[in-house]
């Protein structure tokens, strides 16, 4: 008899899910499995990770150590990671030994900027005016062409929070930007001259049932999120219409599990797609505090083959980011009746790194 979603699974409190990566979003769905009765079994290269202090079991090791990969697939039911640098070969290997979710599908195109933009587009969905370069002669024939001398360049692998990336604003600086990147595989995009930045994160089952949590305005500093309103301000078309990709998004590369779009608005109204993230999201941190199920607890049921829950908001927030020095914020905030603190454990203090976040409640 064919499942469908007014059939769902008896649910398993024995159930064990794996997670590759042992950083803040690990360590979320770890705790979001827990308040479930789910076990997590963690495997990360890296000793002392914030996922592994919330977690049944941690296996230390690389993620090309085939042993230790057929060690943690046997001690789980399903597979899920944390960040999108899992090398695709991991993924690989480990579904022919227990479910993957996200696929090794949608972590190839979320991994290579190319893939990306060149599947978004393939689908109907907007982005940046993009070319790809392997040179900075390249860069130069494709400015040329396009008639502009401002462009941002990015690595096609590897890239985050504005790491592996340059503004180009006169000629002069291609040459020096494109060497800065260390890369031959670059992308060439358009600079945007957004209104604002907003992301949409969307949870869809192993039976095919999408739902997507209120579209949020994420505001940045050096190219780190610092804080996300939910949600956010904008015309109701505009929210509409970022849902809608979303969905389609969602629907497009099957995914189980949960997955963000990133988003520009155009002063004109338009919606530009800049990002993919194949997995829970920073934007979405609000919604432990202001939904029901929260975008981990969604990660957790939809990769554990449960339907995809509620991801209605019952209050308006603020989520403001605790980036390196900003954990002092903690002392501000601490008594305050609407503020929900969450700190990742991590030891040691540095520039850049998120410590933590606080959601403010409204
Ligand atoms: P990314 O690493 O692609 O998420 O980019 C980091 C940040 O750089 C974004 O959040 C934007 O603020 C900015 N940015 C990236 N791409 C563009 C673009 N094509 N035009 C204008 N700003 C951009």
């Amino acid at each position: 008899m064919t499942k469908t979603h007014n059939d769902p699974p008896q649910f398993c409190p024995a159930q064990t899910i794996g997670i590759l990566g042992g950083g803040q979003l690990g360590r979320m769905s770890a705790l979001a499995a827990a308040r479930l009765g789910i076990k997590t079994h963690i495997l990360t290269p890296e000793s002392d990770s914030p996922a592994s202090y919330v977690s049944a079991k941690t296996i230390v090791a690389d993620y090309s150590d085939k042993a230790a990969l057929r060690e943690f697939a046997k001690s789980v039911d399903v597979i899920s990671y944390e960040f999108e640098n899992i090398p695709v070969e991991t993924v690989q290997y480990l579904k022919r030994l227990k479910p993957v979710y996200p696929d090794d599908y949608l972590l190839e195109i979320a991994q290579h900027r190319w893939h990306e933009k060149q599947f978004l587009n393939n689908i109907g969905i907007p982005t940046a005016k993009w070319a790809k370069a392997c040179s900075a002669e390249q860069v130069h024939a494709t400015l040329e062409e396009w008639g502009v001398t401002t462009c941002i360049l990015k690595t096609a692998r590897f890239g985050y929070d504005g790491k592996g990336q340059v503004k180009i604003s006169r000629k002069e600086e291609i040459d020096p930007g494109f060497a800065l990147l260390k890369s031959d595989e670059v992308i060439i995009e358009s600079l945007v001259p957004f209104e604002c930045e907003i992301s949409v994160i969307v949870a869809r089952d192993l039976f095919g049932k999408t739902d997507c949590y209120d579209v949020v305005l994420n505001k940045h500093k050096n190219h780190i999120l610092s804080e996300t309103i939910a949600p956010a301000p904008l015309a109701p078309t505009i929210l509409t219409k970022a849902k809608n990709l979303g969905k389609k998004l969602a629907d497009e590369v099957g995914l189980v599990g949960v997955l963000a779009l990133e988003l520009f608005v155009t002063k004109d109204g338009k919606i530009l797609a800049n990002e993919i993230a194949p997995r829970t999201h920073n934007s979405g941190h609000w919604t432990i505090d202001a939904c029901a199920v929260s975008q981990f607890e969604n990660h957790v049921r939809t990769i554990s083959g449960l339907p995809v829950g509620p991801t209605k908001r019952h209050s308006d927030a603020n989520m403001i980011n605790l980036i390196g020095d900003d954990i002092a914020l903690v002392d501000k905030y601490i008594g305050k009746p609407n503020a929900c603190i969450h700190l990742y454990g991590k030891p040691e203090i540095r520039t850049g790194r998120k410590m933590g976040h606080i959601t403010l409640l409204k």
